[in-house]
């Protein structure tokens, strides 16, 4: 095991040790990814992060001992409205990112539900199957049913299939703007008349486009609209730290007025150490999240979220067009914003992922189809050529390794999905994994395909998942060192 260090170690040695261990960590400020980081430049950064430092202590648990934190965060929800389209009674919480905004609005439909409803089971809440799997830890999480509906060949929500799915159980229905995979924004319009008609509570999940979308309307792009000016929607969930910039740890979870938030709140009045009372998941909240939250909007203003989505828009048609003129590679959909996904009938995209890879680049796999995934941010601008350099490069290469491969058998092709969707280092480590597992043993990929027949018979690949997890979360067997050398 790990032990603390009897003697602290000093500054010196530990900052350089902290750089040494995030050597292979993602490349962020070159734009080589295309997930997890927003990067607005050094001059945004810095300011954002010198504001987390000023509150890096505070606490945001108790909302009176420190009005600083209150006002920051009472300033945050009410601009994050009135960019949403909401009036004045449109209010909400800061949460600590886009999964506890959604956490919360299910659990308020669900409290929600349970007093407007008569229930005659759990509640149910109704999802595209497009939705960010949020939604179902939320489900699981808090015992509310979610119903699945398929999406249209668009992959956009389809308002029909949603109303079919309405049982008097239903408390909400829910639709992206826009989904993550694929960066297509849902028929909010159509859902949220369906919601109004039938009673129902209609989130609409904006966190990756909520600090995009509004900004891109202002600029004339043609975005559909999917905020609060929509009838039927009843609450909506935007990240501030994606596209607005703010440090790790913040997000809005915004509500159509005070009556519904109220339903998210918890309260315990019986304890010893006093009455308490929390509006999220959280208890201590960190100051510094809300701090600079309230920085980034603050000191990137209007002017500056129209300056920052103009260069992402005008980054990601540039690379769109690009990929337009490319045989073999095409854009699974035709998405409004920043996000968006490309799909091969002629290569193994996958392939072209790891290729890509092997040129420097992040790019994340998704199935179901089998695509590559880009959220394009700022960084991004001054490496647009290079990428579709790159993508060109990468294609020639990738067409040549897919024209050879067999790939017949049904477990080769398992471990290849693996392979795809975890990162190079996340899959190097699973194979040891798998190769300690398995009865097979010897040559690691043998131990590897060994490893997936025995699962094949199990039938247990959520389990294997959840061991490897397990591991991944567990000190590293190759970590020998006492403390950080
Ligand atoms: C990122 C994202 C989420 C989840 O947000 P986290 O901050 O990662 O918890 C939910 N929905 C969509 C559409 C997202 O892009």
């Amino acid at each position: 095991m790990k032990k603390i260090p009897t003697q602290g170690i000093d500054k010196t040695t530990l900052f350089a040790h902290l750089d040494e261990i995030s050597k292979e960590d993602l490349d962020w400020k070159n734009g080589r990814n295309f997930a997890y980081v927003y990067y607005p430049g050094e001059e945004i950064l810095s300011v954002v992060k010198e504001a987390y430092l000023r509150f890096f202590s505070e606490n945001a648990l108790n909302p009176t001992a420190f009005p600083s934190l209150r006002k920051m965060e009472n300033d945050i929800i009410s601009m994050s409205a009135d960019m949403l389209g909401g009036d004045e009674k449109v209010t909400g919480s800061l949460t600590t990112g886009g999964t506890e905004s959604i956490l919360m609005a299910v659990k308020t439909a669900r409290e929600w539900g349970r007093v407007k409803k008569e229930l005659t089971g759990p509640p149910e809440i109704i999802l595209p199957a497009t939705v960010h799997p949020a939604f179902y830890k939320a489900a699981h999480y808090f015992e509310v049913k979610f119903v699945l509906v398929p999406v249209g060949k668009d992959f956009r929500a389809v308002p029909n299939e949603v109303e079919k799915a309405i049982t008097p159980n239903t408390v909400m229905v829910v639709a992206s703007a826009p989904s993550y995979p694929q960066g297509v924004v849902d028929p909010i319009r159509r859902i949220g008349k369906i919601a109004k008609k039938h009673d129902l509570l209609f989130h609409v999940d904006s966190c990756i486009g909520g600090f995009m979308l509004p900004f891109l309307q202002k600029l004339k792009y043609d975005i559909p609209p999917f905020d609060f000016s929509v009838e039927g929607v009843t609450s909506i969930s935007a990240d501030l730290h994606k596209y607005g910039y703010a440090s790790k740890g913040a997000s809005v979870i915004l509500y159509k007025n005070a009556a519904l938030r109220k339903h998210q709140f918890y309260v315990y009045t019986a304890w010893t150490g006093g009455i308490y009372a929390s509006p999220t998941m959280t208890g201590t909240r960190p100051g510094g999240a809300i701090a600079a939250a309230y920085a980034a909007l603050n000191f990137i203003g209007e002017e500056g979220y129209l300056r920052l989505a103009k260069s992402c828009m005008e980054t990601t048609l540039k690379i769109q067009a690009a990929i337009a003129e490319m045989k073999d590679i095409q854009l699974l959909t035709n998405p409004e914003s920043t996000l968006f996904a490309i799909v091969s009938d002629t290569i193994d995209i996958y392939e072209l992922g790891d290729e890509m890879g092997l040129l420097g680049w992040q790019i994340d796999r998704q199935q179901m189809p089998a695509s590559l995934h880009f959220s394009i941010n700022p960084a991004h601008e001054k490496v647009a050529d290079l990428l579709i350099e790159d993508l060109k490069k990468a294609l020639k290469k990738a067409k040549r390794i897919s024209l050879n491969k067999i790939g017949k058998n049904i477990q080769i092709k398992t471990v290849r999905t693996l392979q795809r969707m975890l990162p190079g280092h996340l899959f190097d480590r699973f194979q040891e994994y798998a190769a300690s597992k398995s009865k097979v043993g010897g040559k690691r990929s043998a131990a590897m395909y060994g490893l997936i027949g025995e699962l094949q018979e199990s039938g247990n690949l959520d389990d294997m998942i959840k061991d490897f997890l397990h591991q991944l979360m567990s000190p590293d067997p190759e970590d020998k060192s006492k403390s950080t050398s």
